[in-house]
């Protein structure tokens, strides 16, 4: 069966639009996003323009900063620094890429880890493998929250992630072993990609190649998180997986589009109005 991730994804931002309400009204807090974009990249305007259009859906504030590209990596930083004193903005969203000019790792510290909702932050990527009570990076955690819409017991189950990538591989295998999973790391150098997803009660696919996974090699039963959005020459998007042989086999299977895509901007938002909620304690 099909995992619906626009059903998720909006049942997401109600549930935060409604708690956002109760914080505002209980409290007088309104959920602030800054929200960093250098230059032109008209996919990440596009980005931005959608984030911004859900914060407002979900009673949060955000403020967009539009830089040029010819920003210094100082100005940067002095704007960051900025973002993370002001009391009324408690996520910080750089959209990357970054140009060339700046130094990415640089900037993505310098965000306060109180105020990282991207959870890209080396204090809260840290907190993760302690499983500390940091922000966790948004794409893994949309997959941990369709596995759970669908009932996805994880306990005692083999969990394969293909992709070993910070933002998406590493972090949803750590949250899958949370869960008391036993979890497999693939990556471009697994000797026997096909035997590791064959034996897999659960896959998580974050390679970024069309069909890498092939249906053949899904065990039956198995539930199929298929994160890769890839742009076939056609023009049309595709996962990772195989689709349509992989339907067949699996229990469950997220489509792309529809799937994991529209989790990851709803995370945003519940992280938002988490360190907003946070701030008052
Ligand atoms: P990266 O390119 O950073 O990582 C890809 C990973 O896949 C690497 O670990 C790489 O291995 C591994 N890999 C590449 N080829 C193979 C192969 N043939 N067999 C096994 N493993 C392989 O990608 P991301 O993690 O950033 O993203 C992955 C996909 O997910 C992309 O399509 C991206 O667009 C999508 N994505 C979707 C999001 C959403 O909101 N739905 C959010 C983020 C990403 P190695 O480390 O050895 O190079």
């Amino acid at each position: 069966m099909m995992i619906d991730g626009k059903a998720v994804a909006k049942q997401v931002r109600e549930e935060v639009r409604r708690d956002t309400e109760r914080l505002r009204n209980d409290h007088g807090v309104v959920p602030g996003l800054g929200v960093v974009l250098v230059g032109e990249d008209p996919a990440s305007r596009l980005y931005v323009r959608n984030k911004e259009k859900a914060c407002t859906e979900a009673g949060i504030r955000s403020v967009e900063h539009l830089l040029p590209a010819s920003v210094t990596q100082h100005e940067l930083l002095d704007l960051i620094e900025r973002l993370n004193q002001d009391p009324a903005i408690h996520g910080i969203l750089v959209q990357l890429p970054l140009p060339d000019s700046i130094a990415t790792d640089r900037i993505l510290e310098a965000v306060s880890p109180d105020k990282d909702v991207d959870g890209f932050h080396p204090v809260n990527q840290g907190l993760l493998l302690s499983g500390g009570t940091g922000f966790r990076p948004c794409t893994p955690l949309g997959i941990m929250r369709l596995l759970d819409s669908v009932g996805c017991e994880l306990k005692g189950k083999t969990a394969v992630v293909v992709g070993r990538s910070n933002i998406v591989g590493k972090p949803v295998a750590l949250m899958l072993l949370e869960r008391h999973a036993t979890v497999t790391l693939c990556h471009s150098r697994t000797a026997d990609l096909g035997a590791e997803v064959g034996r897999a009660d659960v896959v998580v696919a974050a390679v970024g190649k069309a069909h890498a996974i092939r249906g053949e090699w899904i065990k039956p039963g198995a539930v199929v998180i298929d994160v890769g959005i890839n742009r076939l020459p056609t023009g049309k998007l595709a996962g990772d997986v195989e689709f349509e042989s992989a339907r067949e086999r699996a229990s469950w299977i997220s489509p792309v589009p529809g799937g994991v895509g529209p989790m990851t901007i709803c995370m945003l938002l519940s992280n938002t109005l988490l360190s907003a909620q946070r701030s008052l304690e």
